[in-house]
């Protein structure tokens, strides 16, 4: 299944649905009212279908066996984040990819090794912004702003050290994530990332989440282009630490729960270890797409 939070023109209410095979939205509130039927969780919240667990995937398998086909085209709805405003910070990985740790030390000349454990930082909640929403540019706050095409892990069962074998288990699907990075910030404040990760607007997200059993995310093509020109270019297959290994270390010792969002980090060709460095301005489109969920479209724009 694909899960999507959106509104309706004119309205401020979120809603939520699922897409049918002609990517056409199935309202689910709209729906389960027509059909009498009750559902386990809150229509207007994406997370509290997450957080129904089992109960709530079940009672919307029913719902749509009985719909099958949207009733909305999904260009006349506006789409949200999936999740837009989790709970807690979104999860990141840093240096997942072989060839962006080389990009990276390239410039950097530390002499540092890959870590032999997954390097993690966090994106602020107010980073969340939506598939095609505008990202906020403001060249006295950073004007080295880059793009970052990953994969989004959304935990669907809470657990605390869950073992690699049984990880999946803890997994409710898949999004689409752009770790825009303001590198100048990044570098500025102690080599702490949180506040360069931070800025608002900086975490585009969706367009929807595939659900666990919709794909396998161990080799989907990852790409992501600038004004249409191709910048990123990879597969999931070249994660450095797989994601039930990033799952298996973060959830050691500190509670996974429903509705976390892990973003796995990027593959390289971003934009500050280009030769000369590249960086997005005011106007610049950035899309990010994965195989088989979708591609989100962001136009940076002067706030
Ligand atoms: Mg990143």
């Amino acid at each position: 299944m694909r899960l999507l939070t959106f509104t309706l023109p004119g309205e401020s209410r979120h809603r939520i649905g699922a897409l049918d095979a002609k990517d056409r939205v199935i309202d689910l509130g709209a729906e389960s009212e027509r059909a009498g039927t009750r559902l386990p969780f809150d229509t207007s919240s994406l997370l509290s279908l997450v957080e129904s667990g089992r109960a709530g995937l079940n009672a919307v398998r029913d719902l749509l066996s009985a719909v099958r086909a949207g009733t909305l085209d999904h260009g006349a709805v506006r789409m949200l984040a999936p999740i837009p405003r989790p709970r807690k910070n979104v999860m990141c990985v840093g240096w997942n990819y072989l060839e962006h740790f080389q990009e990276g030390e390239r410039i950097r000349q530390s002499g540092q090794e890959l870590p032999s454990h997954p390097v993690f930082f966090t994106k602020a909640p107010t980073t969340v912004n939506g598939p095609y929403d505008r990202v906020p540019f403001d060249p006295r706050v950073s004007d080295k702003m880059d793009w970052e095409v990953e994969l989004g892990v959304i935990i669907g069962k809470a657990g605390k050290n869950i073992a690699e074998d049984l990880a999946f288990d803890h997994v409710f699907g898949y999004t689409v994530v752009n770790d825009i990075s303001a590198r100048d910030l990044q570098r500025a404040h102690g080599g702490q990332w949180f506040k360069g990760k931070s800025l608002d607007g900086s975490c585009p997200m969706g367009p929807w989440i595939a659900t666990a059993d919709f794909l396998d995310p161990n080799d989907l093509r990852l790409t992501c282009r600038v004004n249409g020109e191709i910048k990123q270019d990879s597969s999931t297959r070249f994660m450095y630490f797989r994601i039930s290994r990033l799952i298996a270390e973060l959830s050691r010792g500190m509670t996974l729960e429903p509705g976390d969002i892990i973003s796995t980090g990027t593959p390289s060709g971003v934009g500050f270890a280009r030769n000369p460095p590249e960086y997005l301005r005011a106007e610049d489109v950035v899309e990010t797409e994965i195989e088989g969920i979708g591609c989100l479209r962001n136009e940076l724009a002067a706030d």
